[in-house]
């Protein structure tokens, strides 16, 4: 068990400082979690929000809870009272359903875009001309308990590294054309969540702030 805690650290020693690590532990147990936390690991990614709550509920309350996966619009009100940072928003429907739900608890819930960058055709998330829009409407400007903090993207699962490289480039592009154009005088503006156990170095010298990182630390799933 302890080699989790080793395998986050070597993560970290390889990392700037400029990156943090949210650890991946979906499908892993309570106390896989309890011993990383133990060493005072505290930010933790789940895909899925039945998983996630039941893990909130079990788990000490000071865990930074993120959300990186689809998120279903009729699912948000049972994150909303305790998530620090959902990375799947995708939709202006669901930015308002999460501010809606925020309103209730009287909090301001942080969010990520996340775009599509990969080749798949699975992977979800808006492209550049989307979250244009989106930001541009009328009805975004209206919503005030939902913050946006930056971008997330997954990219294409291979081992062709230019073209992981190429598209977190991009990515990383498109973060500094939006901080442009919509949060110039916005410090919170700051998140690149991009990265995972394959390839968070690459993701790292590309200007990412946040990798999310499963398998590397817990083993195989
Ligand atoms: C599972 C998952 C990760 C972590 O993947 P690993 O390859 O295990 O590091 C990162 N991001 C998302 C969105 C995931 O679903």
């Amino acid at each position: 068990m302890i080699i989790m805690v080793d395998n986050y650290r070597e993560i970290k020693d390889h990392l700037p400082p400029t990156v943090r690590i949210v650890s991946i532990s979906k499908t892993q147990p309570i106390k896989a979690i309890q011993e990383l936390y133990d060493a005072n690991i505290k930010v933790f990614g789940e895909n899925r929000v039945q998983e996630l709550v039941s893990k909130y509920e079990a788990l000490p309350k000071d865990i930074q809870w993120h959300l990186v996966g689809q998120l279903q619009t009729n699912k948000v009100k049972f994150i909303a009272p305790f998530i620090s940072l959902i990375h799947s928003v995708d939709s202006l429907k669901l930015l308002n359903e999460i501010n809606l739900q925020a309103l209730k608890y009287k909090r301001v819930i942080d969010c990520l875009l996340q775009f599509h960058i990969a080749t798949e055709e699975t992977k979800f998330g808006l492209d550049r001309e989307e979250a244009r829009s989106l930001l541009l409407s009328k009805e975004f400007a209206r919503l005030k308990n939902v913050r946006i903090k930056g971008l997330m993207g997954m990219a294409t699962f291979t081992d062709n590294y230019k073209l992981v490289r190429n598209e977190f480039r991009s990515l990383k592009s498109t973060f500094d054309d939006l901080k442009m154009e919509f949060f110039k005088n916005d410090e919170w503006f700051c998140e690149l969540s991009m990265g995972m156990s394959g390839d968070f170095m690459i993701a790292a010298e590309e200007g990412s702030t946040l990798v999310r990182i499963g398998t590397a630390i817990f083993g195989n799933r």
